[in-house]
């Protein structure tokens, strides 16, 4: 089990909707080899806003985190409602 905080700032870093991952050399270039980090700080590492090339293809980033949706082009998620009942 790794830890789920951010190597860098010690945030909580598994949450859904902040997960992210990204392309396995950039990763390997300037990531935390098994650990996390939250977005803030990969950015500070980069020194550059993520950009869509930055992104893998994976549900992590198309689905489930409203940032990278949002690097990537993909409309905003419809916000939840409750249900009707
Ligand atoms: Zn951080």
């Amino acid at each position: 089990m790794t830890n789920p905080n951010c190597a860098d700032c010690g945030k909580y870093a598994r949450k859904k909707d902040e997960f992210y991952m990204l392309k396995d050399e950039l990763w390997q270039a300037h990531g935390v080899g098994k650990g996390l980090l939250c977005i803030p700080c990969m950015e500070r590492r980069l020194g550059r806003p993520l950009q869509p090339d930055d992104l893998q293809d994976v549900p992590a980033n198309t689905l489930g985190n409203p940032y990278t949706r949002k690097i990537l082009g993909l409309p905003p998620l419809p916000p939840k409602k409750p249900r009707d009942l």
